[in-house]
Protein backbone atom coordinates (compact mmCIF):
# COMPACT_ATOMS: atom_id res chain seq x y z
CA UNK A 1 0.00 0.00 0.00
CA UNK A 2 1.42 3.36 -0.56
CA UNK A 3 -0.34 6.92 0.38
CA UNK A 4 -0.25 10.01 -1.60
CA UNK A 5 -0.40 13.31 -0.24
CA UNK A 6 -1.57 15.99 -3.30
CA UNK A 7 -1.51 19.92 -2.47
CA UNK A 8 -4.18 20.34 -5.18
CA UNK A 9 -5.94 17.05 -7.16
CA UNK A 10 -8.07 17.44 -9.75
CA UNK A 11 -10.94 15.10 -9.27
CA UNK A 12 -14.26 14.41 -10.98
CA UNK A 13 -15.91 16.55 -8.73
CA UNK A 14 -13.34 19.58 -9.25
CA UNK A 15 -10.34 20.65 -7.66
CA UNK A 16 -9.59 19.95 -4.40
CA UNK A 17 -6.90 20.77 -1.90
CA UNK A 18 -4.84 18.96 0.71
CA UNK A 19 -5.85 15.60 -1.01
CA UNK A 20 -4.79 12.26 0.19
CA UNK A 21 -4.74 9.31 -2.07
CA UNK A 22 -4.64 5.84 -0.83
CA UNK A 23 -2.81 2.90 -3.41
CA UNK A 24 -3.53 -0.75 -2.96
CA UNK A 25 -3.07 -3.69 -5.64
CA UNK A 26 -2.46 -1.28 -8.31
CA UNK A 27 -5.93 0.55 -7.94
CA UNK A 28 -6.89 3.84 -5.82
CA UNK A 29 -8.47 2.42 -2.91
CA UNK A 30 -8.72 5.72 -0.99
CA UNK A 31 -9.28 9.79 -1.66
CA UNK A 32 -9.77 11.97 1.69
CA UNK A 33 -9.76 16.11 0.81
CA UNK A 34 -8.97 18.85 3.40
CA UNK A 35 -6.42 16.73 5.52
CA UNK A 36 -3.14 17.16 6.65
CA UNK A 37 -0.36 15.27 5.36
CA UNK A 38 0.65 12.32 7.91
CA UNK A 39 4.77 10.60 8.25
CA UNK A 40 4.83 8.07 5.34
CA UNK A 41 2.75 9.83 2.70
CA UNK A 42 4.77 11.00 -0.46
CA UNK A 43 4.39 14.29 -1.18
CA UNK A 44 3.62 15.94 -4.36
CA UNK A 45 2.18 19.19 -5.74
CA UNK A 46 -0.60 18.89 -8.29
CA UNK A 47 -2.01 15.11 -8.74
CA UNK A 48 -3.52 14.48 -12.05
CA UNK A 49 -5.16 11.10 -13.91
CA UNK A 50 -2.13 10.06 -16.11
CA UNK A 51 -3.43 9.72 -19.78
CA UNK A 52 -3.13 6.75 -21.93
CA UNK A 53 -1.32 6.70 -25.10
CA UNK A 54 -3.61 4.97 -27.25
CA UNK A 55 -1.82 4.73 -30.98
CA UNK A 56 1.80 3.89 -31.26
CA UNK A 57 4.57 1.70 -33.21
CA UNK A 58 7.40 2.14 -31.15
CA UNK A 59 10.06 0.48 -33.49
CA UNK A 60 9.21 3.96 -35.59
CA UNK A 61 10.97 5.99 -32.75
CA UNK A 62 14.73 5.42 -34.13
CA UNK A 63 13.67 6.66 -37.69
CA UNK A 64 12.73 10.28 -35.33
CA UNK A 65 15.26 12.77 -37.90
CA UNK A 66 15.95 10.10 -40.66
CA UNK A 67 13.04 11.28 -42.85
CA UNK A 68 12.87 14.97 -42.39
CA UNK A 69 14.86 16.13 -45.67
CA UNK A 70 14.26 16.04 -49.22
CA UNK A 71 16.17 13.93 -51.95
CA UNK A 72 17.88 15.53 -54.59
CA UNK A 73 15.62 16.04 -57.44
CA UNK A 74 12.58 15.94 -55.33
CA UNK A 75 10.22 18.86 -56.41
CA UNK A 76 8.46 20.63 -53.48
CA UNK A 77 5.04 18.96 -52.30
CA UNK A 78 6.34 15.59 -53.56
CA UNK A 79 7.57 14.13 -50.71
CA UNK A 80 4.53 12.87 -48.40
CA UNK A 81 3.39 10.50 -46.36
CA UNK A 82 3.67 7.71 -49.46
CA UNK A 83 7.23 8.40 -49.61
CA UNK A 84 8.01 8.47 -45.79
CA UNK A 85 6.38 4.64 -46.26
CA UNK A 86 8.83 3.81 -48.43
CA UNK A 87 11.61 4.90 -46.31
CA UNK A 88 10.00 2.95 -43.21
CA UNK A 89 9.93 -0.29 -45.21
CA UNK A 90 13.67 0.32 -46.00
CA UNK A 91 14.28 0.91 -42.25
CA UNK A 92 12.60 -2.46 -41.33
CA UNK A 93 15.34 -4.38 -43.33
CA UNK A 94 17.65 -4.06 -40.96
CA UNK A 95 15.56 -4.40 -37.81
CA UNK A 96 16.47 -7.17 -34.95
CA UNK A 97 14.56 -8.40 -32.47
CA UNK A 98 17.02 -7.25 -30.21
CA UNK A 99 17.04 -3.79 -31.74
CA UNK A 100 13.13 -4.15 -31.26
CA UNK A 101 13.35 -4.71 -27.87
CA UNK A 102 15.96 -1.89 -27.13
CA UNK A 103 14.13 1.22 -29.00
CA UNK A 104 10.78 -0.39 -27.39
CA UNK A 105 11.73 -0.21 -23.65
CA UNK A 106 13.24 3.69 -24.71
CA UNK A 107 9.91 4.57 -26.59
CA UNK A 108 8.28 3.03 -23.48
CA UNK A 109 10.39 5.18 -21.05
CA UNK A 110 10.29 8.27 -23.01
CA UNK A 111 6.04 8.11 -22.66
CA UNK A 112 6.11 7.65 -18.89
CA UNK A 113 8.61 10.36 -18.41
CA UNK A 114 6.62 12.88 -20.68
CA UNK A 115 3.31 11.42 -18.33
CA UNK A 116 1.63 8.83 -20.43
CA UNK A 117 1.01 6.07 -18.02
CA UNK A 118 -0.05 3.15 -20.45
CA UNK A 119 0.29 3.19 -24.07
CA UNK A 120 -1.41 1.04 -27.27
CA UNK A 121 0.91 -0.56 -29.25
CA UNK A 122 -0.46 -1.41 -32.78
CA UNK A 123 1.82 -4.02 -33.86
CA UNK A 124 2.24 -4.78 -37.14
CA UNK A 125 5.85 -6.21 -37.75
CA UNK A 126 5.84 -9.77 -36.98
CA UNK A 127 8.24 -12.07 -39.06
CA UNK A 128 11.63 -11.99 -40.33
CA UNK A 129 12.60 -9.53 -43.13
CA UNK A 130 11.80 -11.53 -46.12
CA UNK A 131 8.37 -12.87 -44.29
CA UNK A 132 9.44 -16.16 -42.60
CA UNK A 133 7.67 -16.12 -39.35
CA UNK A 134 10.46 -16.44 -36.51
CA UNK A 135 10.96 -19.89 -34.31
CA UNK A 136 8.27 -18.53 -31.77
CA UNK A 137 5.37 -16.85 -33.89
CA UNK A 138 4.84 -13.84 -31.56
CA UNK A 139 8.30 -13.44 -30.87
CA UNK A 140 8.47 -9.23 -32.00
CA UNK A 141 5.23 -9.04 -29.60
CA UNK A 142 7.15 -11.06 -26.88
CA UNK A 143 10.02 -8.15 -27.27
CA UNK A 144 7.38 -5.04 -26.55
CA UNK A 145 6.27 -7.12 -23.84
CA UNK A 146 9.57 -7.39 -22.29
CA UNK A 147 9.75 -2.89 -23.17
CA UNK A 148 6.96 -2.79 -21.08
CA UNK A 149 7.38 -4.95 -18.37
CA UNK A 150 11.32 -3.31 -18.09
CA UNK A 151 9.52 -0.15 -18.01
CA UNK A 152 6.74 -0.58 -15.80
CA UNK A 153 4.16 1.26 -18.70
CA UNK A 154 0.71 -0.10 -18.78
CA UNK A 155 0.57 -2.31 -21.85
CA UNK A 156 -2.54 -2.85 -24.10
CA UNK A 157 -1.14 -4.99 -27.28
CA UNK A 158 -2.56 -4.77 -30.43
CA UNK A 159 -1.30 -7.34 -32.98
CA UNK A 160 -2.39 -6.20 -36.40
CA UNK A 161 -3.75 -8.35 -39.50
CA UNK A 162 -1.89 -6.79 -42.34
CA UNK A 163 -2.53 -9.13 -45.67
CA UNK A 164 -2.91 -7.06 -48.73
CA UNK A 165 -0.39 -4.69 -50.06
CA UNK A 166 -2.82 -2.12 -51.15
CA UNK A 167 -6.73 -1.97 -51.72
CA UNK A 168 -8.63 -4.99 -53.19
CA UNK A 169 -6.55 -7.27 -51.95
CA UNK A 170 -3.03 -6.17 -53.98
CA UNK A 171 0.33 -8.68 -53.30
CA UNK A 172 2.16 -7.73 -50.15
CA UNK A 173 5.49 -6.50 -51.42
CA UNK A 174 9.19 -5.20 -50.28
CA UNK A 175 9.18 -4.41 -46.97
CA UNK A 176 5.18 -5.21 -46.26
CA UNK A 177 6.26 -8.76 -45.74
CA UNK A 178 7.27 -8.73 -42.48
CA UNK A 179 3.84 -8.28 -42.03
CA UNK A 180 1.33 -10.47 -43.32
CA UNK A 181 -0.54 -13.18 -42.25
CA UNK A 182 -3.75 -15.18 -43.23
CA UNK A 183 -6.86 -15.14 -40.99
CA UNK A 184 -5.57 -18.40 -39.41
CA UNK A 185 -1.99 -17.38 -39.13
CA UNK A 186 -3.35 -14.13 -37.33
CA UNK A 187 -5.51 -16.24 -34.85
CA UNK A 188 -2.16 -18.28 -33.63
CA UNK A 189 -0.47 -14.79 -33.16
CA UNK A 190 -3.19 -13.51 -31.08
CA UNK A 191 -3.32 -16.72 -29.23
CA UNK A 192 0.87 -16.97 -28.54
CA UNK A 193 0.67 -12.92 -27.71
CA UNK A 194 -2.27 -13.87 -24.87
CA UNK A 195 -0.05 -16.65 -23.44
CA UNK A 196 2.96 -14.16 -23.47
CA UNK A 197 1.07 -11.39 -21.72
CA UNK A 198 0.02 -13.79 -18.96
CA UNK A 199 3.87 -13.16 -17.16
CA UNK A 200 3.09 -9.12 -17.29
CA UNK A 201 1.14 -7.28 -14.50
CA UNK A 202 -2.73 -8.22 -14.81
CA UNK A 203 -3.36 -4.77 -16.27
CA UNK A 204 -2.65 -6.12 -19.69
CA UNK A 205 -4.53 -6.11 -22.42
CA UNK A 206 -4.31 -8.23 -25.92
CA UNK A 207 -6.91 -6.53 -28.26
CA UNK A 208 -6.76 -6.88 -32.44
CA UNK A 209 -6.31 -4.16 -34.87
CA UNK A 210 -7.02 -4.99 -38.68
CA UNK A 211 -4.41 -2.56 -39.60
CA UNK A 212 -6.51 -0.58 -42.26
CA UNK A 213 -9.36 -1.51 -44.42
CA UNK A 214 -6.66 -1.14 -47.75
CA UNK A 215 -4.65 -3.68 -46.10
CA UNK A 216 -7.43 -6.19 -45.21
CA UNK A 217 -10.76 -7.31 -46.93
CA UNK A 218 -14.55 -7.23 -45.97
CA UNK A 219 -14.07 -10.89 -45.56
CA UNK A 220 -11.33 -11.14 -43.20
CA UNK A 221 -11.95 -8.30 -41.37
CA UNK A 222 -15.57 -10.33 -40.43
CA UNK A 223 -13.30 -13.07 -39.40
CA UNK A 224 -10.91 -11.82 -37.28
CA UNK A 225 -13.24 -9.56 -35.27
CA UNK A 226 -14.69 -12.18 -32.59
CA UNK A 227 -11.25 -12.71 -31.51
CA UNK A 228 -11.00 -9.57 -30.12
CA UNK A 229 -12.96 -11.24 -27.45
CA UNK A 230 -13.97 -7.93 -25.45
CA UNK A 231 -11.03 -6.34 -25.81
CA UNK A 232 -10.49 -3.24 -28.01
CA UNK A 233 -10.67 -2.90 -31.67
CA UNK A 234 -7.95 -0.42 -33.45
CA UNK A 235 -7.42 0.41 -36.93
CA UNK A 236 -6.01 3.00 -39.28
CA UNK A 237 -8.84 4.74 -40.73
CA UNK A 238 -8.83 8.18 -42.90
CA UNK A 239 -5.53 8.71 -42.83
CA UNK A 240 -4.66 9.97 -46.53
CA UNK A 241 -7.28 11.43 -49.43
CA UNK A 242 -5.60 8.66 -51.71
CA UNK A 243 -6.55 5.90 -49.00
CA UNK A 244 -10.12 7.68 -49.03
CA UNK A 245 -10.35 7.40 -52.70
CA UNK A 246 -9.20 3.94 -53.56
CA UNK A 247 -11.65 2.58 -50.45
CA UNK A 248 -14.63 4.27 -52.46
CA UNK A 249 -13.81 3.21 -56.04
CA UNK A 250 -13.31 -0.41 -54.22
CA UNK A 251 -16.17 -0.55 -51.57
CA UNK A 252 -18.20 2.46 -52.88
CA UNK A 253 -18.39 4.14 -49.52
CA UNK A 254 -15.57 6.29 -48.06
CA UNK A 255 -14.23 4.42 -45.39
CA UNK A 256 -15.67 5.79 -41.94
CA UNK A 257 -18.96 5.56 -43.66
CA UNK A 258 -18.80 1.74 -45.39
CA UNK A 259 -16.82 0.49 -41.37
CA UNK A 260 -19.92 1.87 -39.85
CA UNK A 261 -22.29 0.42 -42.14
CA UNK A 262 -20.36 -3.54 -42.34
CA UNK A 263 -18.81 -3.60 -38.65
CA UNK A 264 -20.56 -3.10 -35.36
CA UNK A 265 -18.84 -0.13 -34.40
CA UNK A 266 -18.95 0.85 -30.64
CA UNK A 267 -17.21 1.25 -27.57
CA UNK A 268 -14.84 -1.43 -27.87
CA UNK A 269 -13.37 0.65 -31.13
CA UNK A 270 -10.92 3.08 -31.72
CA UNK A 271 -10.97 4.50 -35.10
CA UNK A 272 -6.78 6.26 -35.64
CA UNK A 273 -7.02 8.83 -37.83
CA UNK A 274 -10.42 9.17 -38.75
CA UNK A 275 -9.18 12.22 -40.75
CA UNK A 276 -10.78 13.09 -43.83
CA UNK A 277 -14.53 12.36 -42.71
CA UNK A 278 -17.67 14.18 -43.88
CA UNK A 279 -19.83 16.06 -41.61
CA UNK A 280 -21.86 12.92 -41.43
CA UNK A 281 -19.14 10.47 -40.98
CA UNK A 282 -18.16 13.30 -38.17
CA UNK A 283 -21.52 13.11 -36.53
CA UNK A 284 -21.83 9.31 -37.07
CA UNK A 285 -18.60 8.53 -35.60
CA UNK A 286 -19.64 10.29 -32.46
CA UNK A 287 -22.90 8.49 -31.67
CA UNK A 288 -21.19 5.58 -32.05
CA UNK A 289 -19.61 5.44 -28.95
CA UNK A 290 -16.10 4.42 -30.49
CA UNK A 291 -13.24 6.37 -29.99
CA UNK A 292 -11.32 9.03 -32.33
CA UNK A 293 -7.87 8.43 -32.28
CA UNK A 294 -5.76 11.26 -32.53
CA UNK A 295 -1.77 11.38 -33.46
CA UNK A 296 -1.56 15.32 -33.98
CA UNK A 297 2.17 15.25 -33.85
CA UNK A 298 2.56 12.52 -36.11
CA UNK A 299 -0.53 14.08 -38.39
CA UNK A 300 1.11 17.15 -38.82
CA UNK A 301 4.73 15.74 -39.62
CA UNK A 302 3.19 13.41 -42.50
CA UNK A 303 0.99 16.13 -43.82
CA UNK A 304 -1.90 13.99 -43.07
CA UNK A 305 -4.23 17.71 -42.31
CA UNK A 306 -6.61 18.37 -39.77
CA UNK A 307 -9.17 16.77 -37.33
CA UNK A 308 -12.20 18.13 -37.29
CA UNK A 309 -12.45 18.49 -33.98
CA UNK A 310 -14.65 21.43 -33.60
CA UNK A 311 -17.43 19.12 -35.75
CA UNK A 312 -16.43 15.69 -33.79
CA UNK A 313 -16.23 17.43 -30.33
CA UNK A 314 -19.81 19.30 -30.41
CA UNK A 315 -21.68 16.12 -31.70
CA UNK A 316 -20.44 14.38 -28.51
CA UNK A 317 -17.97 12.90 -29.85
CA UNK A 318 -15.13 10.64 -28.03
CA UNK A 319 -11.08 10.68 -28.39
CA UNK A 320 -7.94 10.41 -27.35
CA UNK A 321 -4.52 10.84 -28.32
CA UNK A 322 -1.13 8.69 -29.67
CA UNK A 323 2.45 9.61 -30.44
CA UNK A 324 1.99 7.22 -33.54
CA UNK A 325 5.54 7.16 -35.14
CA UNK A 326 7.21 8.61 -32.22
CA UNK A 327 9.16 11.22 -34.25
CA UNK A 328 8.30 13.00 -30.75
CA UNK A 329 6.90 12.26 -27.77
CA UNK A 330 5.52 14.60 -25.82
CA UNK A 331 2.13 14.74 -24.21
CA UNK A 332 1.41 18.29 -23.96
CA UNK A 333 2.73 19.30 -27.09
CA UNK A 334 -0.10 16.05 -28.76
CA UNK A 335 -2.76 18.42 -27.06
CA UNK A 336 -1.58 21.79 -27.63
CA UNK A 337 -1.10 20.76 -31.37
CA UNK A 338 -4.76 19.58 -32.12
CA UNK A 339 -6.23 22.84 -30.47
CA UNK A 340 -4.07 24.17 -33.02
CA UNK A 341 -4.55 22.99 -35.96
CA UNK A 342 -8.08 23.88 -35.45
CA UNK A 343 -7.39 27.32 -34.93
CA UNK A 344 -5.35 27.62 -37.84
CA UNK A 345 -7.78 26.11 -39.62
CA UNK A 346 -10.70 28.78 -38.81
CA UNK A 347 -9.27 31.79 -38.16
CA UNK A 348 -10.40 31.37 -34.32
CA UNK A 349 -9.18 31.10 -30.75
CA UNK A 350 -10.33 28.48 -27.86
CA UNK A 351 -12.05 26.31 -30.50
CA UNK A 352 -12.34 22.84 -28.47
CA UNK A 353 -14.00 23.90 -25.44
CA UNK A 354 -17.73 23.50 -25.61
CA UNK A 355 -19.32 25.75 -23.35
CA UNK A 356 -17.61 28.49 -21.54
CA UNK A 357 -14.40 27.54 -19.53
CA UNK A 358 -10.90 25.75 -19.94
CA UNK A 359 -9.42 24.55 -23.16
CA UNK A 360 -6.92 22.40 -21.45
CA UNK A 361 -9.18 20.64 -19.13
CA UNK A 362 -11.73 19.88 -22.60
CA UNK A 363 -8.78 18.66 -24.00
CA UNK A 364 -6.47 16.79 -21.23
CA UNK A 365 -9.81 15.25 -19.23
CA UNK A 366 -11.32 14.58 -22.61
CA UNK A 367 -8.04 12.76 -23.70
CA UNK A 368 -7.88 10.87 -20.48
CA UNK A 369 -11.33 9.62 -20.35
CA UNK A 370 -11.21 8.61 -24.42
CA UNK A 371 -7.25 7.12 -23.86
CA UNK A 372 -8.79 4.96 -20.97
CA UNK A 373 -11.44 3.61 -23.01
CA UNK A 374 -9.41 3.04 -26.12
CA UNK A 375 -7.01 0.72 -24.17
CA UNK A 376 -9.90 -1.12 -22.33
CA UNK A 377 -8.84 0.48 -18.94
CA UNK A 378 -10.43 1.53 -15.92
CA UNK A 379 -9.02 4.44 -15.32
CA UNK A 380 -8.64 8.70 -17.07
CA UNK A 381 -10.04 10.01 -13.39
CA UNK A 382 -8.74 10.03 -10.39
CA UNK A 383 -11.23 8.05 -8.14
CA UNK A 384 -11.90 5.22 -5.56
CA UNK A 385 -11.91 1.54 -7.58
CA UNK A 386 -10.16 3.45 -10.73
CA UNK A 387 -6.90 2.23 -12.18
CA UNK A 388 -3.77 4.18 -10.17
CA UNK A 389 -2.61 5.65 -13.46
CA UNK A 390 -1.89 8.68 -12.07
CA UNK A 391 0.94 11.74 -12.96
CA UNK A 392 1.90 14.72 -10.84
CA UNK A 393 3.04 18.01 -11.92
CA UNK A 394 5.17 20.95 -10.64
CA UNK A 395 3.60 23.91 -10.08
CA UNK A 396 6.40 25.64 -9.28
CA UNK A 397 7.81 25.75 -13.05
CA UNK A 398 7.17 29.33 -14.66
CA UNK A 399 4.65 27.99 -16.87
CA UNK A 400 2.33 27.03 -14.26
CA UNK A 401 3.58 29.06 -10.96
CA UNK A 402 0.42 31.49 -10.09
CA UNK A 403 -2.10 29.82 -11.90
CA UNK A 404 -5.57 29.29 -10.24
CA UNK A 405 -6.09 25.37 -9.93
CA UNK A 406 -8.94 25.58 -12.78
CA UNK A 407 -6.29 27.50 -15.19
CA UNK A 408 -3.23 24.77 -14.61
CA UNK A 409 -4.20 22.60 -17.39
CA UNK A 410 -4.22 25.55 -19.68
CA UNK A 411 -1.20 26.32 -18.34
CA UNK A 412 0.40 22.78 -19.06
CA UNK A 413 -1.18 22.37 -22.47
CA UNK A 414 -0.62 25.58 -24.43
CA UNK A 415 2.81 26.90 -21.95
CA UNK A 416 4.69 23.90 -20.83
CA UNK A 417 6.71 21.16 -22.19
CA UNK A 418 6.97 17.72 -20.30
CA UNK A 419 9.36 18.74 -17.56
CA UNK A 420 6.58 19.74 -14.84
CA UNK A 421 6.26 16.12 -14.67
CA UNK A 422 7.64 14.79 -11.53
CA UNK A 423 6.05 11.46 -10.66
CA UNK A 424 4.28 8.58 -12.63
CA UNK A 425 2.29 5.94 -11.48
CA UNK A 426 0.97 3.41 -13.84
CA UNK A 427 -1.36 0.95 -12.13
CA UNK A 428 0.33 1.66 -9.01
CA UNK A 429 3.99 1.28 -10.32
CA UNK A 430 5.92 4.57 -9.14
CA UNK A 431 8.16 4.30 -12.43
CA UNK A 432 9.32 8.38 -12.65
CA UNK A 433 10.28 9.63 -9.73
CA UNK A 434 11.98 13.41 -9.84
CA UNK A 435 11.18 13.65 -13.14
CA UNK A 436 13.18 10.63 -13.87
CA UNK A 437 12.60 7.16 -14.85
CA UNK A 438 13.65 4.56 -12.74
CA UNK A 439 15.49 2.47 -14.70
CA UNK A 440 16.46 5.69 -17.26
CA UNK A 441 20.59 5.15 -17.71
CA UNK A 442 20.85 1.49 -18.40
CA UNK A 443 17.46 1.45 -21.10
CA UNK A 444 19.51 4.88 -22.56
CA UNK A 445 23.02 3.08 -22.83
CA UNK A 446 21.42 -0.29 -24.32
CA UNK A 447 19.33 2.11 -26.96
CA UNK A 448 22.70 3.90 -28.00
CA UNK A 449 24.19 0.53 -28.49
CA UNK A 450 21.55 -0.49 -30.18
CA UNK A 451 21.02 2.17 -32.66
CA UNK A 452 24.89 2.34 -32.85
CA UNK A 453 24.57 -1.21 -34.99
CA UNK A 454 21.57 -0.36 -36.66
CA UNK A 455 23.03 3.61 -38.04
CA UNK A 456 25.79 1.08 -39.45
CA UNK A 457 23.78 -1.14 -40.88
CA UNK A 458 21.46 1.65 -42.97
ZN1 LIG B 1 -0.34 4.40 -36.90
Amino acid sequence: MQTLFAATACLPSGWANDVRVTLDGGAITGIVTDVPAQAGDLRTDVLLPALANLHSHSFQRAMAGRTEHRAPGTAAGQDSFWSWRSLMYRFLDHLTPEHYEAVAALTFMEMLEAGYASVGEFHYVHHQPGGAPYEALAELSIRVMAGAAETGIGLTHLPVLYSYGGAQQQPLVGGQQRFGNTVERFSDLVTAARGAAQELPRDTRVGIAPHSLRATCPEDLAAVLPLAGGNPIHIHIAEQPREVEEVKGWLGARPVEWLLDAAPVGPHWCLIHATHMTGAETRALAQSGAVAGLCPITESNLGDGPFNGTGYLSAGGRFGVGSDSNVRISLVEELRTLEYSQRLRDLGRNLLAQDAGSVGETLYLGAARGGAQALGRDAGRLEVGALADLVAIDRSHPALFGLPPEQILDGLCFAADDHTVSDVWAAGRHMVRNGRHVARDAILDRYRRAIGTLSGAL
